[in-house]
């Protein structure tokens, strides 16, 4: 069963582009003043966002932003193999689609690894499996009777059945994975077929700093991510959570929750279910009413600050929330590896229901407390709940 999870981002960063794009253009009168300070930046800028990707471990967008400066500087300079890329581009159409959908399949590793051996010898094959492809396409029409139909059949077979196939596979991805890297790789593909159909009426420098600037913008979002959401249950962090404290009002509640006996779910189940269900119970946690924002504060321990409420409101909102995930029928799959044989002869048995019920401590501000005295006194109130038998809200 497939998930859709990367719907929004791959939209998004498609628009994102597309904006750009139609603004240069709509703009156009704005920077053509500055086109010979912008075609000498581009060749720095592209170094940049390289640099910048590979200092955060965004290898994939760093190894694509040197593709884009070595295209760009082939096309500005003329260097001794310039002739032959003159001729090239065809090939050059066709390789840097394939290069884009690979990247899509490929994991961010540190650029300079070994691992860049690997990959440049994968880009290497890449290159001469795209010249072997059009040297046998143009052999084979030597062959074939040169009439209109298989003259007309030709480019499709060629470039459009297989740009349409590596897009295909490429949109997929992006739309199944919730990756800002892969929806930028996705909307790469798309500009990459607009420069070399010349389906666009812009400057290739200024197209090309463009990039540079998605890129950029790309590494600095998911940076933030990294930093601020919590990686297993997508959650935001305790960081998020003290950068939140600073900007509160002088009316708020805060709840600490905390899974009931998990040590014992996970001894009983293990750490990979452990695992699926802290990620359920976050998804419900984040449901929570009345404007709470839900924060992993460590393990298997969450946070829910509701700014401006009455105590009575956000009480009212974790009662809830508490039955609602007594409630919770969790489906979870649990890691046996089973044969394809015994996979088709028996229904799926590694599926399990199971169900968990959490704690909840909550503390209102009162005057001249700080943060961290809320939250104090928010653990102390889960520490009741605890001793009172647990899978209740305390105050
Ligand atoms: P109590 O009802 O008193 O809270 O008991 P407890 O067992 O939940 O509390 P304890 O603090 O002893 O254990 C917390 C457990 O949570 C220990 C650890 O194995 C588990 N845990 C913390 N973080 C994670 C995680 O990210 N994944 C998994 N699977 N387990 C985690
Ligand atoms: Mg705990
Ligand atoms: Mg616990």
């Amino acid at each position: 069963m497939y998930k859709f999870e990367g719907v929004k981002t791959t939209l998004g960063c498609t628009f994102g582009l597309a904006v750009c794009l139609f603004g240069a253009l709509h703009f156009q009168q704005n920077w053509q003043h500055y086109s010979t300070t912008i075609s000498q930046l581009t060749l720095p800028i592209l170094l940049f966002s390289a640099g910048f990707a590979a200092q955060f471990n965004r290898s994939r967008l760093a190894l694509v932003c040197l593709l884009w400066t070595a295209f760009f500087a082939s096309q500005a300079y003329t260097f001794p193999w310039s002739h032959w890329l003159e001729n090239s581009a065809p090939w050059q159409l066709l390789c840097g689609a394939i290069i884009l959908w690979l990247m899509s399949l490929m994991r961010d590793k540190a650029l300079l690894s070994r691992h860049l051996i690997s990959r440049l010898v994968i880009l290497g094959m890449v290159g001469f499996s795209g010249h072997f492809w059009l040297i046998s396409q143009s052999t084979v029409n030597t062959w074939l009777v040169n009439n209109h139909y298989t003259n007309q059949l030709t480019p499709y077979v060629t470039f459009h059945a297989p740009l349409f196939l590596i897009g295909t596979l490429l949109f997929w991805r992006s739309l199944t994975h919730k990756c800002l890297t892969r929806a930028t790789l996705f909307s790469s593909f798309l500009l990459w077929l607009a420069i070399q159909l010349n389906w666009l009426a812009l400057p290739l420098d200024v197209v090309v700093v463009i990039v540079a600037l998605v890129y950029l913008l790309t590494v600095s979002i998911d940076s933030y991510f990294l930093a601020y959401r919590d990686d297993l249950t997508g959650l935001p962090t305790r960081r998020a959570l003290n950068q939140l404290s600073l900007s509160l009002g002088r009316k708020y509640t805060v709840a600490m929750l905390d899974i009931d006996h998990f040590k014992k779910f996970n001894d009983t189940y293990g750490h990979d279910i452990g695992d699926q269900v802290l990620k359920l119970v976050a998804s419900k946690l984040s449901k929570v009413k009345s404007g709470g924002k839900v924060f992993r504060y460590g393990g298997e321990e969450f946070t829910v600050v509701f700014s401006g409420r009455s105590p009575e409101i956000a009480f009212n909102a974790l009662e809830q929330l508490r039955e609602d995930i007594a409630n919770y029928d969790m489906v979870i799959r649990q890691q046996q590896r089973q044969s394809k044989k015994s996979r088709q002869s028996k229904p799926p048995s590694d599926r399990k229901v199971v169900n968990v019920t959490v704690s909840i401590g909550v503390a209102t501000r009162l005057t001249k407390q700080t943060f961290e005295q809320v939250v104090k006194s928010a653990d102390e109130a889960l520490y009741r709940a605890k001793k009172k038998g647990r899978n209740n809200v305390s105050n």
